[in-house]
């Protein structure tokens, strides 16, 4: 009996006076809310015809946030490391797995890692993230054992997150890498094109040997139908060749939209030729390269010289998509974060001085909107159609959400609450 009551409901869940988050801003509208998908927005719902009822109380309402670069594999394994450098922790971070994963067999490989991971997850979850990209390691330690951990978790937390899997494709690699492709386990194909790997460590990649590593990323995601999402550029100096190199390329290769680099310190190093930014940020523009920045990770791990970020501003200004992000978590690359992209957009913010109410909003974007686009997400936003992904933040406003830090009083993730109130429900 009950269950026919709920067949006849109009929605599973209603949400009146709320602030609905768009892009450009707010607008006063309710929802309603039907399996996992949001059927209505409008002045008024009939609340009589809603199986549970949330009163917003004049509360801003944002889409679901979207992580899109994290190493979840790795999150909660710093071990009181002093580490001086991206090439030191690289370093380090290979010879640690090397040694802990030494003869452990694939299915404790593959538990490890979830256990590891799950906790980043739960973080996620309560700080109103809906869905997150992580780089996921294939290597000659784990084989593809971390690709099924992931897909594993993928499975098991798909009511409450939605986890999308980058993955780079060692050469040695390449026949095992396509199969879990095949599998459905890879949804982006990632690299680290501007590092290299000697028998000597890890070290920065000189010019040719950089564009290799994007010919052959290139190649490999045009045989395997794959969109791109590369660490770029991550330096000091002001050699953001690769970054250009890319942009250019996804345009000749007519991959707009379909392309996304991290990091982009080295457009923002000291020394850099003005002329050359702005040809480099233009193209960026021009083949629609989706621009992921990772304020933490950068300040933490570049060199004491300078401690920076990519030109968030500059690449704004451009009509760029840009996307702020959480990268590594309480790892051997930063020891420091909480999977909170409130935190990471709001130090985005002082960073590049942006203050205003327009700025603040568009810094929401940035966890918001940007990254979906980047992350390919097609039924994201508060329409109706949109997947029924929510955050209701206990603050009246975008700016007063991001200067306060504020709770998120609920998480509803396809139509069903999760979190409220910084706990899993
Ligand atoms: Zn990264």
């Amino acid at each position: 009996m009950q269950e026919r009551t709920a067949m006849h409901m109009r929605y599973d869940l209603a949400i009146i006076n709320g602030k609905l988050y768009l892009p450009f801003g707010c607008v006063q509208k309710e929802v309603g809310i039907k399996d996992g998908y949001i059927t209505e927005i409008a002045d008024k719902i009939d609340t009589s015809s809603a199986d549970l009822v949330i009163d917003a109380e004049g509360r801003v309402i944002v889409p679901g946030f979207v992580d899109a670069h994290m190493h979840i594999e790795k999150s909660f394994t710093a071990d009181d490391e002093e580490i001086d450098s991206l090439l030191e922790a690289c370093r380090h971070s290979a010879d640690k797995l090397a040694e802990y994963y030494y003869n452990w067999d694939r299915e404790s490989i593959i538990l490890d890692i979830m256990e590891n991971a799950e906790q980043i997850l739960k973080k996620c979850i309560v700080n109103g993230t809906a869905v997150i990209r992580t780089n996921v390691m294939v290597n000659e330690i784990v084989g593809t054992a971390a690709l099924e951990a992931m897909e594993r978790l993928r499975e098991k937390y798909k009511s409450k997150i939605d986890i999308l899997i980058t993955a780079d494709c060692p050469e040695k690699m390449e026949e095992e890498w396509e199969k879990a492709v095949k599998n459905g386990w890879i949804n982006f194909i990632g690299g680290y094109p501007n590092l290299t790997v000697e028998e000597s460590g890890y070290g920065f990649a000189d010019a040719d040997e950089k564009q290799r590593n994007i010919d052959r990323i290139f190649e490999l995601a045009a045989r395997n139908q794959l969109p791109v999402d590369v660490h770029c550029d991550e330096s000091d100096e002001p050699d953001f060749s690769l970054f250009r190199y890319i942009c250019e390329k996804t345009w000749r290769e007519q991959m707009e939209g379909k392309v996304t680099v991290s990091h982009v310190t080295a457009l923002g190093a000291k020394g850099a030729d003005e002329e050359a930014v702005a040809d480099a940020v233009a193209w960026c523009a021009k083949a629609a390269v989706h621009v992921v920045t990772l304020p933490s990770q950068n300040l933490y791990l570049m060199s004491e010289n300078r401690r920076g970020t990519t030109r968030v501003r500059q690449l704004r200004q451009a009509g760029v998509p840009v996307g702020v992000a959480s990268d590594n978590v309480r790892d051997i690359f930063r020891p420091f974060g909480n999977c909170d992209l409130l935190e990471e957009a709001l130090l985005t913010a002082q960073i590049h001085k942006y203050g205003s109410e327009r700025e603040l909003t568009d810094i929401m974007r940035m966890i918001t909107y940007f990254p979906a686009a980047s992350c390919g997400l097609k039924e994201y936003g508060i329409l109706p159609g949109s997947r029924a992904n929510l955050v209701i933040l206990n603050a009246d406003s975008v700016p007063e959400a991001l200067r306060s830090q504020v709770k998120k009083a609920y998480v509803i993730h396809r139509g069903k609450i999760t979190a409220a109130y910084g706990k899993m429900v």
